[in-house]
């Protein structure tokens, strides 16, 4: 039983929609890879009503969810302040 057998057998999705998810999670990983840098994740990608839970980058095109956003920002944050006291 292959990766994404297990993954459809874990989700109740068919094949294909795994398979169709998982091409998507690979692009976003090539496009976030490629990104000049830093992220600007300024462009809501994905939300739930008025919650917004994925953010797009305006350089490259590539998503992250919100959690991810709020720990990539403090991290660009904590980086420079790191650096400014050297
Ligand atoms: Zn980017």
């Amino acid at each position: 039983m292959n990766t994404i057998d297990v993954l459809s057998k874990i989700s109740g999705q068919s094949k294909e929609t795994v398979k169709s998810i998982w091409e998507e999670v690979k692009e976003n990983h090539k496009k976030l890879d490629a990104c000049p840098g830093p992220h600007k994740f300024t462009i809501p990608f994905r939300s739930s009503g008025e919650l917004i839970r994925d953010w797009s980058c305006e350089l490259c095109g590539g998503h992250i969810s919100s959690s991810d956003k709020s720990w990539y920002e403090k991290g660009l944050n904590h980086g420079s302040s790191t650096l400014q006291k050297e």
